[in-house]
């Protein structure tokens, strides 16, 4: 199995990552656990920065916090100077407690509420990226009453259809939920819009085309779009935009055959596209933001399970089931994602059988993985899931009121837990029993 980062065996034939034994980790913390690859995760990071530096543009890349939204998180993302994306009041919430600098932080999503658009503007963030025109004037109105200015994106949709692993993870097209289409003129009547309002600041604007993308063509097809949209907006209507977002959405390598570029290609493709479509249209060349979420934090998460029963259908497979599934992992019920897995504990064992990992939810369609190699497989031993890092906890839910693991930073021999698993009392800690049905429990 393909061993990502700090990941390796070590001399017990064991799964070793950030130099910590899993068998070790399972015994401090329990299964199932996310372990995460600081080192990893800083290193993606630092190729984004490294590689924007090197482009000569100005830039911020922005991490896209829904792919793995925890405080320490935000610490580390900021540390290594990138800014942030928030789409809720939740993940805005967590950075800020974080002390994630507001200033840094851009708000995105196609429905944010009053609540929300106040706590941004009072947090002082940095951007708002503005996706319709309800948005736009609930977006004016409270700024005016604030007495304050407000930075916006105009989020549009460049009509690029990115060959994404889902259809669902696609945004850039004419149908889309998502901004205004630059192909049917809301786009040019949005930044007309935006350019009225009093407390509005119109920076530029933002395209996002996908997601788990392994072309260059997509985002230049988008730079180019963008750029003649930028010069018709500058040569009509006399709007200049100094910020140009080109969302995220860069691949990752989850299984055999995917085949992700280097950040430095993605990044230098972006870059050698703006330095060309851009050219000529204002004073400078405006400033290149990008949101990478699954390919900062992706393949530096493991998850790792403790294998429990199996049911063998002769002739037909092999169930394996582990002490997770669909509530920490989602993915595969939601995308039909793929993942590779690897006896975490028998790691240098030989494959021996071909059988497919199912969680432990009430639902068929809880399953990992679909027919994987493994060594003969023991109840108790461990299963190790790579690639796990993003979208996985963040989108874990108590489905069958399983407890979310718990998640632990692993670097240089060390482990530190970063998110405690939930407890029992966490699974009821919402509840209320109205003293009204308690009353008629007891009558009875
Ligand atoms: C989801 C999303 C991202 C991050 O996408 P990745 O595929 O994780 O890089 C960036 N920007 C926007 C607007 C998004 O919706």
């Amino acid at each position: 199995m393909f061993l990502h980062g700090t990941s390796r065996i070590n001399a017990a034939g064991h799964l070793e990552i950030g130099g910590c034994d899993v068998t070790e980790l399972k015994a401090e913390y329990g299964t199932p656990l996310y372990i995460m690859d600081e080192q990893l995760i800083r290193r993606r990071c630092r190729e984004y920065m490294d590689a924007f530096a090197a482009s000569g543009l100005g830039f911020q890349v922005a991490y896209a916090s829904k792919a793995f939204s925890i405080m320490a998180m935000c610490r580390i993302v900021d540390e290594e100077g990138l800014s942030l994306d928030v789409v809720s009041d939740g993940e805005l919430y967590t950075a800020l407690q974080a002390g994630f600098p507001a200033a840094r932080i851009h708000f995105h999503g196609n429905n944010k509420t009053p609540d929300e658009i106040e706590m941004a503007i009072d947090a002082g963030i940095g951007c708002f990226v503005v996706d319709n025109l309800v948005e736009m004037s609930m977006l004016q109105a409270i700024a005016a009453h604030k007495g304050v200015t407000v930075n916006v994106l105009l989020r549009v949709t460049p009509g690029v259809e990115a060959h994404a692993h889902h259809a669902y993870a696609s945004t850039g097209q004419t149908d889309s939920k998502f901004g205004f289409d630059i192909g049917n003129g809301a786009a040019y009547n949005a930044v007309r819009e935006a350019s009225a309002q009093a407390n509005l600041k119109l920076l530029g604007v933002h395209s996002h085309i996908g997601s788990q993308i392994f072309e260059t063509e997509g985002f230049q097809l988008a730079v180019e779009r963008v750029a003649a949209f930028t010069r018709q907006v500058k040569e009509e209507l006399g709007a200049e935009f100094t910020v140009v977002n080109l969302g995220g959405g860069f691949g990752i390598r989850y299984v055999e055959g995917d085949t992700p570029l280097a950040v430095s290609e993605y990044v230098a493709a972006i870059t050698d596209a703006v330095k060309t479509h851009f050219a000529g249209i204002g004073e400078k060349l405006p400033q290149i933001w990008v949101e990478p979420g699954r390919s900062i934090v992706g393949d530096a998460g493991t998850t790792l399970y403790t294998v429990g029963t199996n049911k063998e259908i002769p002739g037909v497979r092999k169930y394996v089931a582990v002490d997770g599934g669909m509530t920490d992992n989602p993915r595969p019920a939601l995308y039909e994602s793929k993942y590779e897995a690897m006896l975490a504990n028998r790691a240098n064992d030989a494959t021996e059988e071909t059988v497919s990992i199912a969680g432990k939810c009430c639902e068929s369609g809880d399953m990992l993985i679909w027919d994987v190699e493994l060594p003969k497989v023991e109840s108790g031993d461990l299963l190790a899931v790579p690639c796990t890092g993003a979208y996985n906890y963040s989108m874990a839910s108590n489905y069958n009121r399983i407890r979310r693991p718990a998640v632990v930073f692993v670097q240089n021999g060390q482990s530190d837990l970063v998110v405690r698993r939930e407890s029992h009392q966490d699974i009821i800690a919402n509840d209320i029993v109205p003293e009204r049905i308690i009353k008629q429990t007891v009558a009875k």
